[in-house]
């Protein structure tokens, strides 16, 4: 059994400079999500991501399909189980990218090479897993090792903002029976924790409050390193607050600081009590506010980071509009709660809902996602272990848990697996995104062990 595995990594190695080649075209095709157009759902560099990979594959000799932009797949078809067509083992990537922002000294969309590291957006998430996953498929069909199942790689196309393209594949293809997302970290990533995102809707009466405007954040899902409240003073003139914070991603509350609980925190003691967004402040500083361990709104609090539900807003604004001849002041507080296993959500849900009723609000859900655990000792975590194990010969770490959100997700028996290695910084989402080619080389080979044993079914070492 060793040797076919040799077989394929000898082939995967013997790949390099093309592997390497491939990562560098698919980096310089810009894929942030871009205006949709026919037949492009999510603008036309994200498309030309996807052909470019479904193109890739084919030359490989791989089976394609492409549901209509919104995402695709390539499959090797086993051969032992004649007029059987075999389980689906999958590897889910995605070929979007976030936009590369500012700071960077290399082109992010150049993909330079530095130091034996690729530099580029998406050279970690998740281009590089994108290339080595079918790299590792071409590899196991050019070794003719013989497999059972039908191996096949998924490639999502908006993982980065809205997953449409995924929920659309899957109501059209079958899912896997198993597999994994190389879009997180090794050695195998067998928790995630549950995400309730959601809005909270405040109407208030402005010729009641000294408040003229709050703005703050700018997305669901980061930290907001800014926000400014503009409000009037005892002489009716404007004076405008602002308050700084530090970026992070909402689901590690620890390593940033919120710019709107600043914001709230300095105008809290300055509001009248008669002051129509009073109820709201007092909520929110009340509630919100230092809510990193998740405490006010699970009172089972733990040592542990990883049990913590956190609960963070990245996201403020106000909004006037006409609704039957009334003109509407309202403020719109956008955010995310993580919360691990085994918490119900919807008592976390009707617990808030109960709160911001409470104070005259409303409460609206845009996604509520249900937390990953899936045991050490079971089949899937054990070959992937094993996978990277027999690969890196890191026995030391061990499967762990995480607060953000990935592929595994969008279907059943699917879970994280690589790409980063643990411990080291890549900046995903930051600028200098970057991977080394050792690295890149490493992760074919594991994501290609890893779909061998999971369809070999063989279980001892
Ligand atoms: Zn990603």
């Amino acid at each position: 059994m060793t040797k076919n595995l040799e077989r394929i990594c000898n082939i995967i190695d013997q790949d390099r400079i093309n592997i390497v080649s491939c990562l560098q075209e698919l980096i310089r095709i810009k894929s942030v999500a871009g205006e949709p157009a026919e037949g492009m759902p999510f603008g036309m560099e994200v498309d030309r991501a996807l052909r470019y990979c479904l193109q890739l594959s084919e030359q490989y000799g791989l089976v394609t399909r492409n549901i209509d932009g919104f995402g695709g797949h390539c499959e090797l078809a086993g051969t032992q189980d004649e007029g059987r067509k075999g389980e689906i083992i999958s590897t889910l990537v995605h070929v979007d990218v976030v936009e590369a922002g500012e700071g960077w000294t290399h082109n992010p969309f150049n993909a330079e090479i530095d130091n034996d590291s690729i530099f580029g957006r998406g050279a970690i998430d998740d281009k590089a897993a994108a290339i080595a996953s079918i790299f590792a498929l071409k590899a196991i069909r050019e070794s003719r090792v013989q497999i059972r199942n039908r191996l096949r790689v998924i490639f999502g196309t908006d993982e980065e903002t809205n997953w449409i393209g995924i929920k659309k594949y899957f109501s059209v293809e079958e899912q896997p029976t198993m597999g994994f997302t190389p879009d997180a970290v090794f050695p195998v990533v067998n928790k995630e924790k549950g995400i309730i995102d959601f809005a909270l809707h405040f109407c208030y009466d402005k010729t009641k409050t000294a408040i003229t405007n709050i703005q703050g954040g700018d997305g669901i899902n980061k930290i907001p390193d800014s926000c400014e409240i503009r409000c009037l003073d005892g002489n009716c003139r404007e004076v405008i607050m602002k308050a700084t914070g530090k970026a992070a991603h909402i689901s590690e509350p620890e390593k940033g600081k919120s710019a709107i609980d600043e914001a709230f925190m300095k105008i809290h003691p300055l509001l009248e009590k008669d002051d129509s967004l009073s109820p709201l402040v007092e909520f929110y500083t009340k509630y919100f506010i230092c809510t990193k361990d998740g405490l006010k709104l699970n009172p089972k609090g733990s040592k542990n980071e990883m049990d913590k539900s956190t609960l963070c807003i990245g996201k403020i604004s106000t909004k006037m509009f006409e609704a039957s001849g009334q003109e509407i002041s309202e403020v719109i507080l956008e955010g995310s709660i993580r919360y691990p296993e085994p918490i119900n959500p919807n008592k976390i849900i009707s617990k808030l809902e109960r709160r911001v009723t409470g104070i005259g609000g409303k409460l609206k859900l845009y996604e509520v996602m249900e937390p990953i655990s899936m045991d050490e000792e079971s089949f899937i975590i054990r070959q992937l272990l094993r996978s990277y194990t027999y690969i890196t010969k890191d026995f030391h770490n061990k499967p762990i848990a995480i607060g953000g959100t990935t592929y595994a997700k969008s279907c059943r028996n699917i879970v994280a697996f690589g790409p980063a290695m643990p411990g080291k910084e890549y900046g995903a989402h930051m600028p200098e995104e970057h991977i080394h080619i050792d690295e890149l080389m490493d992760t074919t080979k594991v994501i290609a062990a890893a779909l061998y044993f999971l369809d070999s079914q063989d279980q001892t070492e």
